[in-house]
């Protein structure tokens, strides 16, 4: 049986940058295990090639949630990265920190070294970021490149016009010192190419001698001696294919992100002891946090017909596609070199927040009801709202023994009575935005939710009906003491209770924060990696009083 020092389950934003760390001594062995192929895919590298991985199974999990008690009995479709680079290779390329207190507030769980200023100099020391940036909260030499969005669109222009008319200020670094305010996006894009962790991270490292990535290799099981991970067990080619192990002399590192991590676990008996014997699974460590406390950004999508422009639903239509396709083979430029969201802007449910707990993208585009990621045929303009820190919590369990089988993922939506209001109040901001006074030349109707919708009860109703994940599932094996009935992991991501076993990607999180998750799971990942070396971690940011939101 081989043996490295470390392996790695799943290549994803975690996988990537731990792979490149680790790998930096060279002393040190690391087998990463992927379960989907390799990243040669045209569509994972063209920025609007999102729409097609979207839904394409061989490079995606393609997993669907349980209905729950707001969404009206609908089950929500949850793409997941199944290749190298995980979900950053079919992600929608935006990059977003979130704000001081969603670190601070994981500091104030229990957990040492995880507050804002601690985590700073590893967001910084991840990025290359190209634009502006005040060198307190951004990095110039990382390998990870973040761009602001360079398509200057009249919709877009006006959308902020609008958004500044409402009072809400222009901010030209929603990753610097304060989140709130409207601006166009930073992305994760280099030359009119994603920039996947994998391709910043993954494959750098992999021109090591001391990496070994293994595709198609579908991790079954943890391999236990006593309470000691040991190995683990794989299908060489997914379902049906030659059983292989692998030994760690060091450790064994899940990061297979927040739906497959805790099915591992629970898959190799560390769990919750009911559910486990449930399905015949002998119970190696009783656990009962793992796979609970899934939180997910929930979104209702506000549409309203356009007129007097162009909007991306035409350009992307017969010769104007030709036209865009000639300018980003030539440039890099233009419609291709998109992502599907294009202005950013957080903003407050009430007076009484002290920081924005609203975040709104816009798009001048609008989509196909129910067929998500595919384009209207009529000119359209979206404005996405959600509520940055929910409170509602769902969970992940395996729904047999089968390896294979996706598992039981209930997201709760909208259960506490919270995120119930904060999510009304996002529509009627949204509404607010799109009846501003700089759109009107162009504003034509209300689409969704429609003008028949009006009181609280009813934007909440549309909310149930349309309403989708924006795709930033975590907290599935959180972080926290050891003497709470929650955490899987403590401060330094090891297992509660077990030797040699890390969980290490962005189930870890212990409360959902207010962002995206990509840049955050790059960061703790970074941070796995000098716990995981025993390496002293940079010296704390020193932080500007005014830094709050
Ligand atoms: C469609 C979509 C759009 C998104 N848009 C954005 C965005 O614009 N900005 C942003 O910040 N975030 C976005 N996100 C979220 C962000 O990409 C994820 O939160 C982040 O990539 C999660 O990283 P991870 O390492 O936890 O998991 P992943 O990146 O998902 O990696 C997990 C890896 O483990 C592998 N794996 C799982 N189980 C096994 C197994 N049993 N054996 C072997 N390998 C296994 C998987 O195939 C995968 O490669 C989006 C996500 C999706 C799906």
């Amino acid at each position: 049986m081989e043996t490295f020092d470390y392996v790695i389950i799943g290549s994803g934003s975690a996988g990537s940058v731990l792979t490149n760390r680790l790998s930096e001594d060279a002393n040190s062995t690391v087998c990463v295990l992927e379960a989907g192929p390799s990243d040669w895919h045209p569509y994972i590298h063209l920025p609007a090639g999102f729409i097609k991985t979207f839904h394409m199974k061989s490079i995606n999990w393609a997993y669907q949630q349980e209905p729950g008690p707001y969404t009206g009995g609908r089950s929500i479709y949850a793409p997941r990265g199944k290749t190298l680079g995980g979900s950053s290779s079919i992600n929608g390329h935006i990059y977003n920190r979130g704000q001081r207190q969603d670190f601070d507030t994981w500091a104030q769980m229990g957990n040492r070294g995880w507050g804002y200023a601690d985590v700073l100099p590893y967001f910084k020391r991840l990025e290359r970021r190209v634009g502006e940036g005040d060198e307190t909260f951004r990095g110039r030499d990382g390998n990870l490149t973040v761009t602001t969005m360079e398509w200057k669109d009249t919709l877009c222009e006006a959308f902020m016009a609008g958004a500044v008319s409402l009072g809400i200020p222009k901010n030209p670094d929603y990753n610097g010192a304060i989140q709130e305010g409207v601006s166009y996006c930073q992305r994760t894009i280099q030359n009119g190419l994603r920039m996947s962790a994998a391709k910043a991270f993954l494959h750098p490292a992999n021109k090591r001698q001391n990496v070994h990535v293994r595709t198609h290799a579908h991790a079954t099981n943890i391999i236990f001696e006593g309470k000691c991970a040991v190995g683990v067990r794989y299908l060489k080619g997914g379902r049906g294919g030659e059983p292989v192990e692998v030994r760690a002399s060091k450790e064994v590192i899940l990061c297979g992100g927040t739906y497959n991590s805790p099915q591992l676990l629970q898959l190799s008996g560390v769990g919750s002891p009911e559910l486990l014997q449930s399905h015949g699974i002998e119970v190696r460590h009783a656990l009962p946090g793992v796979g609970e406390g899934l939180q997910d950004h929930y979104a209702p999508r506000s549409v309203a017909r356009v007129k007097n422009i162009r909007t991306i639903n035409e350009l992307r239509q017969g010769w104007h596609l030709w036209v865009e396709a000639l300018k980003w083979a030539t440039t890099r430029r233009g419609l291709l070199s998109l992502s599907p969201t294009m202005v950013y802007c957080f903003w407050h449910s009430g007076e009484t927040t002290e920081s924005s707990d609203l975040q709104l993208t816009f798009t001048p585009a609008s989509y196909k009801e129910g067929v998500q990621g595919t384009l209207e045929d009529q000119p359209g303009m979206t404005v996405t709202s959600w509520q940055q820190r929910p409170e509602s919590r769902g969970y992940v369990r395996i729904r047999s023994n089968d390896p294979f089988q996706q598992p039981i993922i209930q997201t709760n939506y909208l259960t506490h009575e919270l995120d119930r209001r904060v999510i009304v109040a996002g529509m009627k901001l949204a509404r607010r935005l799109l009846k501003s006074e700089p759109l009107s030349p162009y504003y034509d109707y209300e689409d969704f939710p429609g003008p028949k919708v009006q009181s609280d009860e009813e934007l909440l109703a549309a909310a149930t009906q349309r309403g989708t994940t924006t795709f930033h599932p975590g907290c599935t094996c959180r972080m926290g003491p050891a003497d709470s009935n929650w955490a899987v992991v403590d401060d330094q991501l090891r297992v509660h209770g077990l030797q040699g076993l890390r969980v290490v990607d962005a189930s870890i999180m212990p409360r959902m924060i207010s962002a995206n998750l990509n840049a955050s799971t790059m960061m703790l990942a970074d941070k796995a990696s000098d716990l995981i070396r025993g390496k002293t971690a940079p010296e704390a940011v020193k932080l500007p009083e005014a830094a709050v939101a």
